[in-house]
């Protein structure tokens, strides 16, 4: 086991970051995290892992916010994604069910990489993340389309810090392999992905990117953090292994040499189609 600092279930709402994309309507209370923290139910159990309920609370594009109360945080989640149909469809039902219990605001979308090339998925988070920019969201979380999140107190706004989050995952046995995994999940103010210049628009096929984009964290002097083990506990839906890019570890030495020069502000892909779906925005992209 290694150490890492980590948040307590009681301190995680004071670390929260309190902000949303409109200004709270005037009429409505503020709605109340306390449940969440003091129950920190485990949610992954029929019938929320199964299929969606009452989706017609759901806005076309994915996007959704509280009825009775209003939300003190904003975020898009953004999701890499090709030719994964059967994960993304338990990813949206379940994501869905979960999210709704938190009282955020919260819009999904899905990056599609329309082409054949080999897949890079930090190139579709840093193309996701123009999207949710151009929408004004404060938080951005990056997760893989096949994680779910199995505690109710995981929720789903940034910490001031950057946050791993998917730090307790059964594949590994609920463990951290190594401290500097900024890998599945990860919860990034808007105002951070901008400061480190976002991912690396590099690393194409498995591997490295996340490993970098840590390293970019590092460099600009922000320490990350995570929530207690308790919490932070995901399931990883099972795939074959893709293919690791051999190129990964060298773009990952010399990547302190293109942090200012190589991301969010080098960003080149043609738009295929933006479609707001019943349950998520679709961003078709060939890279
Ligand atoms: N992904 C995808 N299609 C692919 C490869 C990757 O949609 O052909 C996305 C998907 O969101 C996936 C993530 O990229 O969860 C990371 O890939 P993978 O799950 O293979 O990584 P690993 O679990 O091995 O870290
Ligand atoms: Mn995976």
């Amino acid at each position: 086991m290694i150490y890492y600092e980590n948040i307590s279930v009681d301190d995680i709402y004071g670390s929260l970051v309190k902000k949303t994309v409109k200004n709270a309507t005037a009429e409505k209370v503020n709605c109340d995290y306390r449940e969440l923290f003091e129950k920190n139910q485990y949610f992954y159990k029929p019938p929320f892992s199964k299929e969606i309920l009452n989706s017609a609370e759901i806005s076309s594009g994915g996007e959704y916010s509280p009825e009775n109360c209003s939300p003190l945080f904003s975020v898009a989640i953004i999701v890499p994604y090709r030719k994964r149909a059967n994960q993304l469809k338990a990813f949206l039902n379940y994501m869905h069910n979960f999210l709704r219990k938190q009282s955020i605001h919260y819009k999904i979308f899905i990056v599609e990489q329309a082409d054949s090339k080999a897949f890079n998925r930090a190139k579709l988070f840093n193309i996701g993340a123009k999207y949710a920019l151009k929408e004004n969201f404060p938080c951005l979380i990056m997760q893989d389309v096949d994680l779910m999140p199995l505690k109710l107190a995981n929720i789903y706004v940034c910490t001031e810090r950057p946050r791993h989050m998917s730090s307790a995952l059964d594949s590994f046995r609920f463990n951290l392999p190594y401290f500097g995994l900024f890998g599945g999940a990860v919860a990034i103010t808007s105002d951070v992905f901008i400061h480190v210049n976002g991912f690396s628009n590099m690393f194409q096929g498995w591997g490295g990117e996340d490993d970098d984009l840590y390293a970019r964290l590092v460099h600009k002097g922000y320490k990350i953090i995570r929530f207690d083990s308790s919490v932070a506990q995901y399931t990883m839906l099972s795939h074959a292994k893709e293919s690791p890019n051999p190129d990964r570890i060298n773009y990952l030495r010399s990547g302190y040499l293109r942090f200012d020069t190589d991301g969010l502000n080098s960003l080149v892909y043609t738009e295929r189609a933006i479609k707001p779906m019943e349950l998520y925005t679709n961003i078709s992209v060939e890279i």
